[in-house]
Order: structure tokens, then C-alpha cells, then sequence
């Protein structure tokens, strides 16, 4: 499917990401993401969670962090559930003339880039507002800090927009998948957006002080007892793309409390990531090759690692 028509247009019918709602997001109506025709911003800051390429290490500037409420994935587990899983009231509606000043604002407040977590389900208005703060004299990097489930036409909204993609790499199995975020198709799906966004940006770029200018880091949080997945991504990712991109392999993974006061939730969430688990795959990573990679201290996992979300 090609996109053929004005940008506004997208959410009346809407098919932005591969759940294929086709409501009319422009009259009320909502989908899975349960997201309105316009962007809801929950928080904007100067962020220093990220990888050390993305965040810098002066402690006074950091990453232009801009997170959206809502999220057309919806995997169970989420660690920034209290704002992906529903709309909280307590957000900001913009336009894109309003998203392209946070950007700005952001940008004259010594952000390196513009990291903008979870904004597929608003890539009209999103993509708009780049191209407006460009116009007006945005010179950082722009990140689209993505779940992996998203959809070759919508990204392409961002050809010529988006300079860094962080897309994660969840799910490896349909069994998973299909579990922990009700989409079976996820591995395929992401696998055709990750080419997608590797053909906009190309390879890994660094400034000369260390930082992400272009290209991408493919993040994979692993999951408790799911190490058959974390396996098989991590030898897709090296085979297909290699040191072109980096890999993130992330060990932060919190039982949120709706996971935990659940009895019926799945028992391999309820519980942390096992060192030796995690120790196993970081060896991994290292025999196939792979210089461009970030892992985490095993103690890094922790509500210290989720934002001070508006709910
Ligand atoms: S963006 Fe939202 S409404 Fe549109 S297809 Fe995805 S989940 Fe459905």
C-alpha cells in the first residue's frame, strides 16, 4: 500500500501501523491505540536513559525526550505502561506547529537530538512538525524511538525527516508474540521495517565526540525465560546488517505492578532477568562479531529507568 494522499487524510481511515484498524480517528472514533487524530505529548525533557551515543555524558545537556501517550503495540509488559496503555488526561494535545516549538525549545535548551519514543500512531502530524522545525532552524539529529511494529508506508512518511531510528527487536516467535502483544506477525513485520528504516539512514555514524549522528540501534530488551527468542534475534540482527548498525541489548526489565497483582499473568514476567541468562547472550553478541553493541549492568533493571510520567 502506497500513501497517496494529504497527511491529514491518514487518520480517517486509519492504517498507520499493522493493526489495520481503518477507523475515523478524525470523528472520535479510536483503535487499538486508542489514540485521538492529533498528537498527545505526556512529558518533554532533557533525558539521560539512554545509550551514552544518544544521551552524551555532560550532565547538562542529555536527550530532547519527547514521550507520546498511547501506542499501537501494546505488548503486556510495558515498562512505560502508565502512558502507552491509555491516555491519561493529563497529556498535551499538539499540532505540529506546537511539536515543532517543543523541538526547538529543546534543542536552545543543549539537547544533542530530538528522541521521539513511541510516535507512530501520530507520523502525519509528527512527520509535519519535523519538516516545520527543520524549516526554522533545527540543526540536532531526529530520533524516532520505535516499538518495531510499524509499518513500511508509515515510515516512509519520514524519508528525508528521521536521521537516527532506535526501533526494538521484541519478539522472535509467533508464540511470543502473540502473547505478550497479541501480534503474531511481529517478528516478520519488524523485519521489514528495520530494512526500511537501514535503507533511509544508512550505517552507523558517529560525530567525533561520540555521538549518534546517523543510522540506527536495534534494541532488544530481554525477557525473563525467553532466551530462544533473544538468541535468534541477536544472530538475525548480526548476520543481516553486522556492525552497520548497533545493538542494544538491554537487561533493564521490571515487573510493572499490573503484572505482578495479576495472578493470571504470565509467570516468566513476574519475575527479573537471571545474570546468567543475560551473561549468556552478551557472550553471544561478542562471538558473532559484534563491536557495535551496548549491554547494561544487570542491576540497572528498576523503576529508577522509567520516567516521572504526568498520570
Ligand atoms: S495507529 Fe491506532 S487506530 Fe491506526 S491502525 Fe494503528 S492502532 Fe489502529
Amino acid at each position: 500500500m502506497e500513501y497517496n494522499v494529504p497527511m491529514e487524510n491518514l487518520y480517517s481511515y486509519c492504517n498507520l501501523c499493522p493493526r489495520h484498524c481503518g477507523v475515523d480517528r478524525t470523528s472520535g472514533d479510536t483503535g487499538f491505540c486508542k489514540s485521538p487524530s492529533y498528537p498527545v505529548v505526556n512529558l518533554y525533557k532533557l533525558h539521560f536513559g539512554e545509550e551514552p551515543v544518544i544521551s552524551g555524558i555532560n550532565a547538562a545537556r542529555g536527550s530532547g525526550t519527547v514521550f507520546f501517550e498511547g501506542c499501537g503495540t501494546g505488548c503486556v509488559f510495558c515498562q512505560n505502561y502508565d502512558i502507552s496503555h491509555r491516555l491519561t488526561g493529563r497529556g498535551t494535545k499538539m499540532d505540529a506547529h506546537m511539536l515543532s516549538d517543543v523541538f526547538l525549545e529543546l534543542q536552545s535548551q543543549g539537547a544533542y537530538n530530538i528522541n521521539l519514543v513511541t510516535p507512530m500512531h501520530y507520523a502525519p502530524t509528527v512527520a509535519d512538525s519535523i519538516a516545520s522545525a527543520k524549516l526554522s532552524g533545527l540543526k540536532i539529529p531526529v530520533a524516532i524511538n520505535c516499538s518495531g511494529y510499524d509499518s513500511v508506508d508509515t515510515l516512509r512518511l519520514f524519508d528525508g525527516l528521521a536521521d537516527i531510528y532506535m526501533p526494538d527487536m521484541k519478539f522472535f516467535s509467533a508464540g511470543i508474540a502473540g502473547r505478550f502483544a497479541g501480534a503474531p506477525d511481529y517478528f516478520q513485520t519488524c523485519c521489514l521495517a528495520i530494512d526500511e528504516m537501514y535503507r533511509q539512514v544508512g550505517s552507523y555514524t558517529l560525530s567525533p565526540d561520540g555521538l549518534l549522528m546517523r543510522g540506527m540501534i536495534v534494541r532488544h530488551l530481554m525477557l525473563p525465560g525467553c532466551l530462544f527468542d533473544t538468541k535468534h534475534i541477536l544472530e538475525y540482527l548480526c548476520a543481516r546488517y553486522g556492525n552497520n548498525i548497533a545493538i542494544s541489548l538491554m537487561s533493564q526489565y521490571t515487573p510493572m505492578p499490573h503484572i505482578t497483582s495479576d495472578h493470571n499473568s504470565d509467570p516468566r514476567l513476574r519475575r527479573h532477568l537471571s545474570a546468567e541468562h543475560y551473561n549468556s547472550m552478551c557472550t553471544l553478541l561478542s562471538s558473532l562479531g559484534q563491536t557495535n553493541a551496548f549491554v547494561q549492568e544487570l542491576g540497572s533493571s528498576g523503576d529508577s529507568m522509567i520516567p516521572d510520567f504526568k498520570t
